[in-house]
């Protein structure tokens, strides 16, 4: 492709497309080529205070604006993205590498979001509350918190962003988004699918550029209410340092080390096949995936065996294909991080029992490529089991019983998720009770929907996307004392 012919964004604020203020562009790469794809604006702090101003202003019209308005307003946005959801998706695997499968598995429900919290939006309301003292006429009010900084991570940047977006838009609250600089395309693409919609000038913003240039100016900004970050934990605990500045709150959604576990009496070819979905969807590029998996000690080798299997049966590609099964990781510097760790794991005494390499075979092209890769005999103390990879790379560990086990998974900086493979409901029962994690999943792996609260403890996160109770990050709640004795 010709320089001329990519695709060149620019910011969008107030409604329009502008240039960054002093002309600056960065190009976004393809990881299946390693390729300039498109060119997007660089934002700096002057971009982001006209950014802000705009949803300032917004802000003034959107929080009077009825709750049954804004869900219509909502809903007209879910069906634009459902017309132009095939778009959206090819869009950002170019962007991401991601399979186009998953990419259109994640824009399709992306309304469901907008719906969800659309029928929400006119049942926002506080309580009376009855005083001690006779005459006074006491209650509470929901007010939207302000305008939302919303910043994203490059691996899911259309379905992380929606779930930021569908329960601030409800609440009242306007919003400046900063995706990744790694992938920014298809949240460009919806600021235009905002306007086909008919949102209101200013209610969604979007800057685009680097953490240090773009998205710090936007958490100490004094016109920011509260700041919705999903990314790793090393940049929240930054962001959550900088937001404290002006006292701004935080909602925080980190990284995972999620433990997946299968007791003895699972079923073995299912809990297998579920937990290499588990951790190589996304080329393992999931907050949530599955990348501890502790066996039962009776069932280890059967297990280890298996998943090895499915890991070697997979087909890396072109994630446009409809016959690959797994794609690039997301840029270069990353590739290199995940065979480090890799290498310190195998120094530190874990098996290879599947994969370990960056291919290079002619059908790969250039792209960053890691093979599915599972590692055996891996100990809870070790990096591999520690730090989250983010990529296609399983560490499995053997245990012995429901207490050993549940001692192991607690064992992680890190509570986002933990899977439970079992046949024994009161068991199900006692380890879910017991696993510190935001959610765990029995007998199944990695679901979302909008109606289920999602986020971590621990070092993977503060507050919850998604279900009713992820409104409360985006209201206020007043006090209203009325003396009516006089
Ligand atoms: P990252 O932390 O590197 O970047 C996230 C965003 O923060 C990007 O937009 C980046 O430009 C911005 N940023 C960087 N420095 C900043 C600063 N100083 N101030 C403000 N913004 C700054 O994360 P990533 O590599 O894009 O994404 C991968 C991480 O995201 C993984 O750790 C993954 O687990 C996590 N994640 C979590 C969830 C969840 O729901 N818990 C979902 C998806 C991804």
């Amino acid at each position: 492709m010709h320089v001329s012919e990519r695709p060149h964004y620019g910011l969008f604020i107030g409604g329009s497309f502008v240039d960054a203020l002093d002309g600056d562009v960065f190009p976004s790469v393809n990881p299946y080529t390693g390729e300039d794809w498109a060119f997007m604006a660089r934002a700096a702090s002057a971009d982001v205070d006209a950014a802000v101003a705009s949803a300032r202003r917004a802000f003034e019209l959107w929080s009077r604006t009825s709750g049954r308005r804004r869900a219509a307003h909502m809903h007209s946005l879910a069906r634009v993205i459902e017309k132009n959801a095939d778009r959206l998706a090819r869009i950002e695997t170019i962007d991401n590498g991601k399979l186009l499968a998953d990419t259109s598995r994640h824009v399709r429900g992306l309304p469901a979001w907008l719906d969800y919290f659309g029928g929400l939006a006119d049942k926002l309301h506080g309580t009376t509350i009855p005083l001690e003292e006779p005459g006074l006429v006491a209650y509470t009010k929901r007010e939207p918190v302000g305008v939302v900084a919303a910043i994203t991570p490059w691996n899911a940047p259309l379905a992380v962003l929606l779930w930021k977006l569908a329960p601030a838009l409800a609440a009242g609250c306007t919003m400046v988004i900063k995706p990744s600089e790694h992938a920014s395309a298809s949240t460009l693409e919806l600021g235009k699918l905002c306007v086909e919609a008919g949102l209101p000038d200013g209610v969604v913003n979007i800057v685009t550029g680097f953490g240090h240039e773009c998205g710090e100016p936007l958490v100490r900004h004094p016109g920011i209410d509260k700041v919705s970050f999903t990314g790793s934990t090393a940049v929240g605990s930054a962001v959550m340092r900088t937001a404290a500045t002006n006292i701004t709150g935080v909602a925080l959604e980190l990284g995972g080390k999620s433990p997946n576990i299968v007791f003895d009496d699972a079923d073995p070819q299912r809990a297998s096949e579920a937990a290499a979905k588990a951790i190589f969807s996304s080329t393992g590029q999931s907050c949530q995936a599955g990348s501890r998996l502790f066996v039962q000690r009776r069932l280890y080798d059967d297990v280890v065996r298996r998943v090895a299997g499915h890991a070697e049966a997979m087909r890396l590609g072109n994630p446009l294909e409809p016959s690959t099964d797994m794609g690039p990781v997301a840029f270069r510097a990353h590739l290199q991080r995940i065979a480090a760790l890799v290498a310190a794991a195998q120094d530190e005494g874990a098996a290879l029992a599947a994969g370990g390499r960056a291919p290079s075979a002619p059908e790969l092209g250039n792209g960053y490529f890691f093979e599915p890769t599972v590692l055996s005999e891996v100990r809870n103390d070790m990096t591999i089991a520690q730090e989250e990879v983010f990529g296609p790379v399983l560490a499995v560990l053997p245990f012995e019983d429901e207490a050993d086990v549940i001692q192991q998974a607690n064992d992680s900086p890190f509570g986002l998720a933990a899977g439970v493979w079992t046949r024994d409901v009161s068991r199900a029962h006692r380890v879910a009770a017991n696993l510190r994690a935001g959610t765990v999943w029995v007998n199944t792996f990695r679901r979302i929907d909008p109606a289920m609260p999602f986020g971590g403890v621990k070092r993977s996160g503060i507050g919850r996307d998604s279900g009713v109770e992820s409104l409360n990050e985006y209201l206020e709640t007043k006090a209203v004392w009325i003396d009516t004795s006089a």
